[in-house]
């Protein structure tokens, strides 16, 4: 049997990191598709680990051969799609995979796999608060802050009612156990509710 899709999408600095990185740590036949990006690596980050980084050039080559599942241009200049291989591969491995994608490829991702994914939708308390995470987080500049805090409000709007579960991360802990508890039900087949969060 195929395994399960994990699409989790929230707006930058909501948590969402944080929070996949506690459900993969707990679900070992979990994988993370990793995603190719136009932007520059931050921090530790790895080529190969958190994503493919490609040129402008390299990226738009890979558009026209076919190679992604979805793509977007999240942030003016800056590309991020899902590669078809990446997928494919990890699910002839037998592994669930988890997609850490923005609100529209969150959306795309689903429509593709329909009931065979969840998308989970991560919610922080409000946009000041994801501007006090993503200063806090120091990897990005208050350029590249900005930007990212510009989309947040319309990205909480587009996600109304579009995904099938929404996870509030204020406290952290509280957030951590909740999406584990819904991951796991998941995956085990257990039917979700309805999104008591969805309006
Ligand atoms: P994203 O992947 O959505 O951009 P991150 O997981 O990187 O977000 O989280 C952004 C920053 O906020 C990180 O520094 C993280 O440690 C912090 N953070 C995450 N969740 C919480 C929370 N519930 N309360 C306070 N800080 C948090
Ligand atoms: P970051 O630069 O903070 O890693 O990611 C910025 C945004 O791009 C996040 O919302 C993240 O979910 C999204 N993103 C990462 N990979 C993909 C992808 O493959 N497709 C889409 N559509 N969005 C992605």
């Amino acid at each position: 049997m195929k395994g399960k899709l994990l699409i989790f999408s929230a707006p930058s600095g909501s948590g969402k990191t944080t929070l996949l990185n506690h459900v993969m740590a707990n679900i070992p036949e979990m994988a993370f598709s990793v995603s190719a990006t136009t932007r520059p690596p931050r921090g530790e980050e790895v080529n190969g680990r958190e994503y493919y980084f490609l040129s402008m050039d390299e990226f738009k080559k890979r558009v026209e051969n076919g190679e992604f599942l979805e793509w977007e241009e999240v942030y003016p200049g800056r590309c991020y799609g899902t590669l078809l291989s990446v997928v494919e591969k990890m699910q002839d491995e037998g592994k669930h995979v988890a997609f850490d994608v923005d609100v529209c490829g969150g959306v795309n991702v689903k429509k593709h796999y329909g009931d065979q994914a969840l998308s989970v939708f991560i919610q922080a308390p409000s946009v000041e608060v994801l501007r006090e995470r993503l200063i806090n987080r120091h990897t990005d500049s208050m350029e590249e802050i900005e930007k990212r805090l510009a989309k947040a409000a319309w990205e909480m709007e587009f996600a109304q009612g579009k995904f099938d579960r929404t996870v509030i991360n204020d406290d952290l802990e509280t957030a951590k156990r909740e999406i584990l508890e819904v991951v796991t039900d998941f995956i085990n087949g257990q039917v979700a509710e309805p999104d008591e969060n969805v309006l």
